[in-house]
């Protein structure tokens, strides 16, 4: 078997331009969607991702800031500023760009975030939310292989799934959200006494370990969908996944190479988040107006019937 090699550049491209659309509905609602972005420090690697999160609000029509601190900023500043985003009209979504320095306490800052823009799903909140399947958003990454799976009409109910990586940002969400489409889960990690005894048995493997070529083609089973979120730097500059890619797609049936298809879907996810994030905060605008106007109406009308009531008088 040659496995399907699943693009998400192009699943991401289909979803950009429908997120476009609906951003330009909502600006000329005068309501454009907003992104703000916290930096602290001068991490490359993160200055990299967030100059790309940043790109892609601007290719579909997000209105975005990075604000940016230096690595000594006291923690009581970017406290206050989430502050003020959580009030600001115009800021639907705040991520805050990790690792930070190590004078901040980072569950404090993420508790800071309001519930409702917690574009990344840290605060505790909507971690517990998750377990229920009430998110105020998806995070990222897990449904971007959520939504590969879904664009790709790979069904999930009923099926074994096996999640290599159990980290609260990938791994453990991500297991949790096919858990409530009816999969069977086994969650994997480090300590896991012979990985591929479970990953033989997938139906739907993910693997998010951070160990290039952890998956060998003999732990996979014919015919499974392969989904690769690791993204590993190589010595020699290059970029890998976690799964033995060329070896993997004799055997699986569907594959996603790394890099090229899950990161691009979780930047466009995060793109997802703001912009619903901008359409619930349009409608209950909508409904307050109503509501106000329905208000009005009845102010209306008992101020005519209390005019009429005068005449008859
Ligand atoms: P992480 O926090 O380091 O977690 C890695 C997880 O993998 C841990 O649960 C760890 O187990 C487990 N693990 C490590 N070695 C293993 C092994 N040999 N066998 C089985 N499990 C093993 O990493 P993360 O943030 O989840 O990210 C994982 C990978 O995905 C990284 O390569 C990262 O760059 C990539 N990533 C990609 C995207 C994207 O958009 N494509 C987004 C996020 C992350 P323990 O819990 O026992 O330590």
């Amino acid at each position: 078997m040659s496995a399907k090699i699943i693009d998400g550049n192009a699943i991401a491209k289909k979803i950009k331009g429908e997120l476009a659309i609906q951003a330009a509905t909502l600006t000329a609602h005068d309501m454009k969607p907003g992104l703000s972005v916290i930096l602290v420090g001068n991490d490359p690697a993160s200055q990299v991702y967030v100059s790309k999160k940043i790109k892609a609000c601007s290719e579909v029509g997000i209105e975005s800031q990075c604000l940016r601190f230096s690595s000594s900023v006291d923690p009581s500043v970017v406290l206050a500023l989430i502050h003020d985003l959580n009030q600001d009209p115009r800021v639907h979504c705040i991520l805050v760009q990790l690792p930070l320095p190590t004078q901040f306490n980072v569950s404090e800052i993420l508790e800071s975030i309001s519930q409702s823009k917690d574009v990344d799903v840290f605060h505790l909140y909507n971690v517990g939310a998750l377990v229920v399947g009430q998110t105020v958003f998806p995070p990222c990454t897990p449904y971007g292989v959520q939504r590969i799976l879904m664009h790709e009409g790979i069904v999930i109910e009923g099926k074994n799934v096996v999640v290599v990586g159990a980290s609260n940002i990938v791994g453990k969400p991500m297991a949790l959200m096919l858990m409530q489409q009816n999969a069977t889960i086994s969650i994997c990690h480090a300590k896991t006494r012979d990985l591929a005894q479970y990953t033989i048995l997938a139906d739907i493997l993910i693997v998010a370990a951070g160990k290039p070529a952890l998956i060998k083609a003999e732990m996979v089973k014919t015919g499974a969908v392969v989904i690769d979120v690791g993204i590993n730097r190589l010595a020699d500059g290059s970029l890998v996944g976690d799964v033995d890619f060329q070896a993997v797609a004799e055997k699986a049936s569907h594959i996603t190479p790394a890099p090229g298809g899950v990161g691009p879907m979780t930047v466009t996810m995060l793109l997802h988040n703001t912009v619903q994030s901008a359409q619930r905060a349009f409608e209950n605008r909508d409904q307050a107006w109503q509501a106000h106007c329905e208000n009005d109406r009845y102010h209306f009308c008992h101020s005519d019937l209390a005019a009429e009531n005068e005449e008859v008088k």
